[in-house]
């Protein structure tokens, strides 16, 4: 293997960075510091022709192979131990096409790079939460954020994709070409190919009206319920969602409350100001917040708001489910287990896959469940090492005491690393084309890090 990757380094462009060379620490970590995987070597690809080589090697020396977009995931899937990683991270040219309203980004883009170059265009596709997640995994596993109920999921915006896949081809994937693939990469994960350039669909999208209300958790049953029934009738424009938090030291909090319980909606409205703060108005005639935040902002804006409170190293540890009918009891039972959150960065955010989300057909992409009204995710996250016990305790306590209330599968970019039997659950009636689409692009598993679809059935 040594001597393979010599001559790797003699192929590509980018950075061969082994252990012994000083970059080597910061280059072996990923966002979620609990990973603490020690890689053969990482390769910072900065072409596609890189991405060939190092897909090359790995297959034809059958190493373990990991692919990192923006090395959010949870699990550490963007390491191994052992491994060679294709480092995207070089990859992040962002280029818009006014005309046509797309952008193509190379597959290692941040969604904060991302919307800073569309945002100057007064466009916007459907990322995530928060500024530092890859576009590349998050695209893939399907794509969770403010944007949604608007414009659907990531993926659903996605046009087409550029892919390197396990034998080394380039092929593109789009509605007319290989459509199988394009199919299986919108809510497949990386199970496919490396993604050297997403083409996404743009819409306008200007200054967004932000609302971070804290409710008391008395208030908390009458507030989620007030959220699931105004859900049916809520315009397209109105994207947020309930969450349980501990109040984080954020200027618009009582100091006296910081580091307490509460039960939040966050929310995100594209449309007019003015409807929207009469829409969120709604949520204050159901109890009055014990703080709150509302106003306008540039959707990169919103799209950094959190990052201060998590950057790249702290310990994660998630469990996620589909919830088709968010009851009385399943609320009772958020506000209890939220209650108990034991660092001040943990969360629970109730996403919602109503709207554009659902007009899309369950069998349309790989992302199949169209039909969950919710996904519930438990986010442990916290600063301490030696406060991992508790937190991942807490996580596994509160998604047992959601479970009864919650579907067998979840959202696979929200899995922990003990999620990995899930799979079938997560893709529920498209698992087994998925299966089929990966024995054909990737039949011995090289792209196996990653909420794997192996290409047969174990
Ligand atoms: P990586 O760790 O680099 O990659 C994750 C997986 O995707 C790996 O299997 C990797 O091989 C594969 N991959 C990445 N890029 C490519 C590519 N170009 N080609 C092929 N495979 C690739 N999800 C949401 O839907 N909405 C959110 O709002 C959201 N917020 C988050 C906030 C935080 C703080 C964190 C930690 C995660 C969040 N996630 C969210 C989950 C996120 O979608 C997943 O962790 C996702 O996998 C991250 O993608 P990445 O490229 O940053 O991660």
């Amino acid at each position: 293997m040594t001597q393979a990757l010599s001559t790797l380094a003699d192929r590509v462009s980018g950075a061969v960075i082994r252990p012994g060379d000083p970059r080597y620490e910061e280059a072996r970590r990923v966002y979620n510091g609990m990973v603490d995987a020690r890689p053969a070597a990482v390769v910072r690809c900065a072409t596609e022709e890189d991405v060939v080589a190092v897909v090359r090697l790995a297959a034809e020396q059958r190493l373990d192979l990991a692919v990192r977009g923006g090395g959010h995931s949870v699990p550490g899937f963007g390491t191994g131990d052992g491994a060679v990683v294709a480092d995207l991270s070089p990859m992040q040219s962002v280029e818009v096409d006014d005309a046509q309203r797309t952008a193509t980004a190379g597959g290692g883009t941040t969604w904060g790079r991302f919307n800073d170059v569309t945002a100057a265009h007064g466009l916007a596709t459907p990322g995530g939460i928060v500024s530092t997640t890859g576009i590349g995994g998050l695209t893939l596993g399907g794509g969770i954020g403010y944007l949604n109920r608007a414009h659907g999921l990531s993926c659903d915006n996605l046009l087409s994709a550029r892919v390197v896949t396990a034998d080394g081809s380039r092929l593109t994937a789009s509605d007319d070409e290989n459509p199988d693939l394009f199919w299986a990469l919108r809510g497949g994960g990386g199970n496919f190919g490396v993604v050297t350039d997403f083409t996404y669909r743009l819409h306008p999208v200007g200054d967004v009206l932000v609302g971070l209300m804290f409710f008391e958790l008395s208030d908390g049953p009458a507030v989620f319920r007030y959220f699931d029934d105004v859900l049916d009738e809520a315009p397209p424009e109105y994207g947020g969602y309930p969450a349980m938090h501990l109040a984080p030291p954020l200027p618009f909090v009582p100091e006296d409350r910081v580091g307490q319980p509460f039960a939040v909606v966050v929310s995100c409205w594209t449309g007019d100001p003015d409807e929207g703060e009469r829409f969120l108005g709604g949520f204050r005639r159901v109890a009055a917040p014990a703080a709150e935040m509302v106003a306008p902002m540039p959707y990169p804006a919103l799209n950094s708001l959190f990052d201060p409170l998590l950057p790249p190293g702290m310990q994660h540890y998630w469990k996620n489910a589909f919830v088709t009918e968010l009851t009385d009891d399943a609320i009772a039972a958020h506000v209890e287990m939220g209650a108990r959150m034991p660092a001040v960065t943990c969360a629970m955010h109730l996403y919602t896959l109503t709207g554009a989300v659902q007009d899309v057909p369950s069998d349309a992409t790989a992302f199949g469940h169209r039909d969950a009204r919710y996904v519930a995710n438990i986010a442990g996250m916290w600063h301490d090492p030696a406060q991992n016990d508790a937190n991942t305790a807490w996580v596994r306590d509160y998604y047992a005491a959601i479970a009864p209330h919650s579907e067998p599968g979840g959202y696979v970019n929200f899995a922990s690393p003990d999620d990995q039997h899930r799979a079938p659950d997560d893709y529920g009636a498209n698992h087994q084309r998925l299966t089929e689409v990966k024995r054909r692009h990737d039949p011995d598993n090289l792209f196996h890090l990653n909420q794997n679809i192996p290409p047969s059935p174990v």
